[in-house]
């Protein structure tokens, strides 16, 4: 096997890759507005009652209708993961491995079409979907050769006459719940996971983006999935979230979303129901309230740049969104100057028209959650650009920047997930890192400095678990930058890193006497 490489973003500079892209938006608008089924065991099942995706940015445009589980069908896929263990664990890690590398190549074929779908159910302009795949097919990879490295366990000492061993084995039965915001690469990521280690799974992806998720199990099936390994059950994480994480048979959870749903699935996650022999194992990646810092001995071009990227690349629906910037007072003035110049020049709209730098973001609670806050932000500091919105068509909001903030301001501590951006003046270096560690959460973070003691210092000091020098918190790379973050925002369970496979399995020792 080759050794692992991630997947090269398009470069749409060039022609060919444009006229690629484009036909992948056919491939997309051809089966626009169909009907999906949930799949159970491999058995296709309909409902009466349909979730129904839309494009963020028409709000007219169905991009189909999906059956929706419920408690009932939620056991029968619990049932039916439960029965494709029994087998699924006894089956070879390299033929497991097996289907997600090709599950990767045929993602890989039809790399323009999946994020032409991104682009379209959510709202991703194209070198943001474009990534969202590429990380797609780089968990599948990483994750394959991953499993190949544990299956033969790890090395422990045996005395003369004694073998010992020391195995990985599977779990049983995991629940994956997946965000919108990576549609694709999160929610194909946490499933391809468990899985890969021999785990089954009952795939409950967000609401707004099932029909990806649904493409996607397809994917699986062709690279030779067995029926009943990963069950997708879309439905309300109200309804059947609570149903699967409360349910005595789950064995693990595996969740990426919001604090609120993942302090609420750890609290009933903990609880032992009748029938349960085991303590659930939970897997969160949460939210983020992430910092750019900028020093005084800085490019300061680089400075804005990277607050500027960081806070409005895909409209700031980045758990690594750098959602405030604190800049060291003697060079405040001119940083913020450059960033309402850069902020002012960024394009928005409808994102199949590669020009647009920005599209909508994800839905009509997400546009009034993130209005509301534009509010709070105009009490609290000074609006220096955007700070209004069009949710006529589409559900747009402009990239809006906050300026002499009070460190403790709400628009400083919590999470909009938005294109917003809150900045603040720090004494010196010192404080800086003090008012970028002031948050419940700890994502990501980057510091733009010159000065390499400060660098240090932010290495040791700076409170995160995904920390940047010189460079935007955004786009960590699997098998590069695992991720996952400290405090709030998570179980800090490195997605895409050497350690993530372990953590859906349980070790054994076994110890024989010769
Ligand atoms: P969310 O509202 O928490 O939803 C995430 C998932 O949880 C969805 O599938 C949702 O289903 C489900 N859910 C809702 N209520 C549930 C319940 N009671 N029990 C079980 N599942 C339930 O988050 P989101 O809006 O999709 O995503 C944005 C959030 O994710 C942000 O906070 C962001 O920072 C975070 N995020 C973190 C990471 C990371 O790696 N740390 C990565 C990406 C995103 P429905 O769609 O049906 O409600």
């Amino acid at each position: 096997m080759i050794p692992y490489k991630h997947e090269p973003f398009t470069d749409f500079s060039v022609d060919q890759n444009r006229k690629d892209y484009l036909e992948g938006l056919k491939t997309v608008e051809a089966y626009l507005g169909q009907d999906y089924p949930l799949i159970i065991g491999g058995e296709r099942i309909t409902t009466e009652d349909k979730i129904i995706s839309f494009n963020p940015s028409n709000k007219e445009e169905l991009i189909g209708r999906v059956s929706k589980s419920n408690k009932e069908l939620a056991e029968k896929a619990m049932q039916a993961a439960d029965e494709a263990f029994k087998t699924w664990k006894k089956v070879k890690p390299e033929i497991r491995a097996d289907v997600l590398m090709r599950a990767a190549a045929i993602v890989r074929r039809r790399k323009h079409e999946f994020s032409a779908l991104l682009t379209k159910e959510a709202g991703k302009p194209w070198n943001e979907a474009d990534a969202d795949t590429a990380e797609a097919i780089d968990f599948m990879e990483y994750y394959a050769r991953q499993m190949l490295r544990l299956k033969d366990g790890m090395h422990v000492e045996s005395r003369p006459g004694e073998d010992n061993r020391y195995d990985y084995i599977p779990l049983g039965v995991g629940v994956v719940i997946s965000p919108w915001n990576f549609a694709f690469a999160i929610m194909a990521g946490t499933a391809v996971a468990a899985m890969v280690a021999g785990n089954t799974v009952l795939l409950k992806p967000a609401s707004t983006t099932p029909v990806v998720a649904y493409k996607f199990i397809e994917v699986l099936e062709e690279a030779g999935m067995p029926a009943g390994v990963v069950n997708f059950i879309p439905g309300p994480g109200s309804e059947v979230g609570d149903y699967l994480v409360d349910h005595p048979n789950t064995r693990f959870i595996s969740f990426t979303g919001s604090k609120e749903v993942g302090l609420r699935i750890a609290e009933r996650s903990a609880k032992v129901n009748e029938g349960q022999i085991w303590m659930k194992r939970l897997i969160a990646e949460m939210g983020g309230k992430n910092t750019m810092v900028v020093d005084k001995e800085a490019d300061l071009e680089l400075a804005a740049q990277s607050i500027v990227k960081s806070a409005f690349g895909f409209s700031g629906q980045k758990c690594s969104a750098g959602s405030r910037a604190v800049i060291v007072e003697d060079v405040y003035d001119t940083v913020l100057e450059r960033v309402i110049e850069l902020t002012k020049e960024l394009t928005i709209g409808d994102p199949t028209d590669q020009s647009n730098y920005m599209g909508p973001v994800i839905d009509g609670n997400s546009y009034d959650k993130i209005m509301s806050y534009i509010e709070i932000g105009k009490q609290e500091g000074r609006l220096v650009a955007g700070g209004d919105g069009d949710n006529s068509k589409g559900f747009f909001v402009n990239p809006t920047v906050f300026a002499d903030l009070d460190p403790q301001a709400r628009i400083m501590q919590e999470e909009i997930f938005g294109p917003v951006v809150g900045l603040t003046k720090a004494k010196d270096f010192d404080h800086a890192i003090e008012i970028a560690n002031n948050t419940e959460y700890g994502l990501t973070g980057a510091v733009i400095t010159n000065n390499r003691a400060n660098l240090e210092k932010a290495r040791e000091d700076f409170h995160v678990g995904n920390l940047y020098f010189n460079r935007g918190c955004t786009g960590a790379i699997v098998g590069y930058q695992s991720f996952g973050g400290f405090n709030m925002s998570g179980t800090d369970s490195k997605a895409g890193g050497p350690d993530y496979i372990g953590l859906h399995m349980q070790a054994k020792t076994t110890s024989e006497m010769y």
